[in-house]
């Protein structure tokens, strides 16, 4: 049965949105397997973002996932993957379809970084490197 990481970041855990992010992921019918709140360091955030370092985003985004806990949470089901990246919505809040956790939590803050709420793995492969990553 397929995995994801699904992270809550650090904006909607300090806005309370943690329990209403997580219900909706559930309600959908993936089964939550794993769950913890994590004060992200550094050197985690370097290796969960390692594909992003020396982009003019990637210090703002790091400085915003040190900002407050992370809530880590693996999910599992049939095409997890997919199926949590579309409940997320489209990576700009602004722009994501209403009905999105994206789309009716989050907007442009005018900030360096998209605060956008959650992550979501985007293959099997980053899945088992994530999940490793933020549950060891
Ligand atoms: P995630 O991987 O977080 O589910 P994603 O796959 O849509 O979202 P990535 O391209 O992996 O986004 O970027 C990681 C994160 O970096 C984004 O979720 C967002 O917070 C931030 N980010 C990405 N692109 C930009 C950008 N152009 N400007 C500001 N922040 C950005």
């Amino acid at each position: 049965v397929e995995r994801t990481l699904v992270l809550v970041k650090p904006d909607g855990v300090a806005r309370g949105l943690t329990g209403t992010i997580l219900a909706r992921v559930e309600a959908k019918g993936y089964k939550l397997v794993q769950l913890k709140l994590v004060d992200a360091t550094r050197e985690l955030l370097e290796r969960h973002y390692e594909e992003h370092i020396g982009k003019p985003f990637y210090e703002p985004l790091v400085e915003f996932m040190l900002s407050g806990p992370t809530a880590a949470a693996v999910f599992e089901g049939q095409r997890v993957i997919e199926g949590f990246r579309s409940l997320a919505g489209t990576t700009e809040p602004t722009l994501a379809a209403p009905g999105t956790i994206r789309g009716d939590f989050g907007r442009d803050w005018g900030l360096k970084v998209q605060q956008n709420l959650v992550h979501g793995s985007d293959s099997p492969e980053s899945a088992a490197r994530e999940i490793g990553i933020w549950f060891g």
